[in-house]
């Protein structure tokens, strides 16, 4: 199973694109810009999507993804985030007057997307592994996800300020081989960061001390402004052994 980067971004601005991560072909993590470089045919394998939070650049293209699947006669979608989550995209993107209520339509009983309420600790079938969601902390409720393929599992923060309950959870994941973390600022903007549950390097380096040894982060969401120094602070304080690495669009993750 692979992950294929396809938005790892907090903004727009080629190449930049916000965060999409596609697990096989049929899964979604977040439905950022990211899922605009998909082909027709790729977005009408698009099964199912696992939102990390409702901010605009990690859903912002779900309700052009129902579209595409509502105008070619698609299968449809099933929507997996936290109930406050769904309860924003119901009353801001799907309520009939930015865009057609595409949780009703055709059906109530058969829409073209359905919304699935899930708690961290649920787990998401997929078709060659699992998907896991985790906790978070950030300036709305946010989940990660675990998703555990056949050999390997990747991690993915969210959006996120230090959240030990993530890593705690991560860190005891015996196939664990990736972590994506969003790093927002660098140090400068600690204040910033701290304020919009977002993370900076030195909120980041301690939490990362029980990661498997050889286990790759990839850094994502970093802020245009800031984007070279967070890097090179990362480097700097992180435990040595751990591949450290700024997460760019056309990546592929094997698990
Ligand atoms: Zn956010
Ligand atoms: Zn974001």
């Amino acid at each position: 199973m692979h992950i294929r980067i396809l938005g790892a971004s907090a903004c727009i601005g080629q190449p930049g694109q916000t965060t999409c991560f596609q697990i096989g072909g049929d899964t979604l993590i977040d439905c950022g810009t990211g899922c605009a470089s998909l082909a027709e045919e790729e977005l009408l394998a698009v099964r199912r999507v696992l939102l990390s939070h409702g901010h605009i650049d990690h859903c912002g293209l779900l309700p052009l993804l129902a579209d595409a699947h509502a105008c070619r006669q698609g299968p449809g979608i099933e929507v997996y985030g936290l109930a406050e989550t769904l309860d924003a995209l119901r009353q801001n993107l799907f309520n009939g007057k930015l865009w057609p209520d595409y949780t009703q339509t055709p059906s109530s009983d058969r829409p073209w997307v359905k919304l699935v309420p899930v708690e961290v600790g649920d787990a998401v079938p997929l078709v060659e592994g699992m998907a896991t969601a985790l906790p978070a902390q950030h300036s709305v409720p946010a989940l990660g996800w675990l998703v555990e393929g056949p050999w390997r599992a990747m991690a993915f923060s969210g959006d996120s300020g230090p959240c030990p309950a993530f890593w705690h959870w991560v860190c005891g994941v015996p196939s664990l081989t990736d972590v994506i973390c969003e790093v927002t600022y660098s140090d400068e903007h600690l204040q910033e960061a701290m304020r919009q549950g977002h993370m900076t390097p030195s909120l980041l380096a301690p939490l990362l001390a029980d990661l498997p040894p050889n286990a790759h982060l990839w850094l994502s969401h970093g802020d245009p402004g800031c984007r070279d120094a967070l890097i090179e602070q990362m480097l700097r304080q992180a435990p040595p052994g751990l591949h450290v690495a700024r997460l760019k669009e056309g990546a592929l993750i094997e698990l």
